[in-house]
């Protein structure tokens, strides 16, 4: 059949179309090691799980507000002013189902047809097929690994046209875990005043975060820039909750109207047993965030430390979320690449072939010098891929 041009333009997931031959390849009995994965190894905390139990026991199944309970709403704007000193209402906030689910609805509402929205490369690969399918024009902008792959001001001027209506952040960031600072963020917050562009802060890393740093966002910086945010997150990856689809936006009153209304219309509420699960996920205790980041942080040394004693590796120190983002190009003129693949993509394709290790090329985040290594797999898992890595490289020559 003819299927609609809104969804022919767009590719399918790329890290979901890795993971499943890779799924392929240990169904076969194959000893992949899986670097691909995107979501926490950790088990959803047994309080969040008892709380959903609950949930289903007293009966709470039915239909709920279609922006989310009011109790969970609440969870959020405390979480908002506690951590970030940002004050929400109850109308400024919308709970979907997932991030995900959250940033469609923005898009969908807030870009037309001939708005160009800014997303700077490395990028998380749904951005731009998200903003293809509001109608609008990703405009890629290439950043600089000496920079730790961060957009400059002097970048994003450049890329401004009377046509930009959005930038997009995401910080600590989805391929690369590099982390904004609060004076690169200043920077870049002048341009966006002075240019009025919005700006679509993803903060679904936001707890993920190594070394003592605090989180900031471009919202936190002024009531000025706030007015011009809508913040996105969620509870996927902070309480390893991914399966129950739970995610939200904050920021200003018309756009999340907008955002409720396209929801009412499509999906309704998200689960109203998942809403009471992300409620004891961000009002119950929260040692196990502390638990979960401080092992990520002892996997991070520990596969920075065995990617850079790999000859050629080049790499800029994470500070947050559980990826790193290698520089393999030395590699690159020993690899041919197949007709329409990138480099990255070649590659990647030899470690699984040659080393039965899983890593996504960075060409699908929009730099091709790059693989991106998911470490939220065990210690041991970790020392074995790198060695065989370091291996099926070697053979290179
Ligand atoms: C995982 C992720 C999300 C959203 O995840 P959900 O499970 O849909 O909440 C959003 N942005 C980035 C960068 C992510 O990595």
């Amino acid at each position: 059949m003819q299927l609609a041009r809104r969804i022919r333009q767009i590719p399918p997931s790329a890290t979901l179309a890795l993971n499943t031959k890779a799924n392929q390849l240990k169904a076969q009995g194959v000893d992949v090691v899986n670097f691909g994965v995107g979501e926490p190894d950790f088990d959803t905390p047994a309080n969040i799980r008892e709380a959903a139990i609950k949930a289903i026991k007293d009966g709470f199944t039915r239909y709920t507000p279609v922006g989310g309970i009011p109790e969970l709403k609440e969870a959020i704007i405390r979480h908002c002013q506690e951590n970030y000193g940002l004050a929400y209402q109850p109308g400024e906030v919308l709970v979907s189902c997932g991030g995900k689910h959250s940033l469609y609805n923005l898009f969908q509402v807030i870009f037309d047809a001939g708005d160009e929205v800014i997303i700077p490369a490395p990028f998380w690969v749904s951005y731009p097929p998200m903003v293809m399918l509001a109608d609008a024009t990703p405009v890629v902008v290439p950043t600089r690994q000496e920079n730790g792959f961060k957009l400059t001001a002097q970048e994003l001027r450049e890329r401004i046209t009377p046509k930009t209506k959005a930038l997009i952040l995401n910080s600590p960031s989805n391929p690369t875990g590099m982390v904004y600072s609060r004076q690169e963020l200043e920077a870049l917050g002048e341009v966006v005043l002075e240019k009025g562009l919005y700006v679509v802060s993803d903060d679904i890393y936001d707890r993920i975060l190594f070394d003592g740093a605090r989180f900031c966002n471009i919202a936190m910086l002024s009531p000025e820039l706030k007015a011009r945010t809508f913040v996105l997150n969620g509870v996927s990856k902070t309480y390893a909750m991914t399966g129950w689809r739970i995610g939200y936006m904050a920021g200003p009153q018309d756009g999340v109207a907008a955002a409720t209304k396209l929801q009412s219309q499509s999906t309704s509420n998200p689960t109203s047993i998942a809403q009471k699960a992300a409620v004891e996920a961000l009002n119950g205790p929260q040692d196990t965030v502390a638990a979960m980041v401080k092992e990520f942080a002892w996997r991070r040394d520990d596969i920075l430390r065995r990617s850079l004693e790999i000859p050629g590796v080049t790499c800029p120190k994470p500070g947050g979320a559980f990826y790193l983002f290698p520089n393999f190009s030395a590699y690159y003129s020993k690899l041919k690449p197949a007709a329409g693949q990138s480099h990255s993509g070649a590659l990647a394709e030899y470690l699984l072939n040659e080393a039965s290790l899983a890593a996504v090329p960075g060409a699908e985040f929009g730099e091709d010098n790059c693989l991106r290594f998911s470490y939220a797999t065990s210690r041991e898992r970790i020392a074995t891929g790198l060695d065989r890595i370091k291996e099926a490289l070697g053979k290179l020559g």
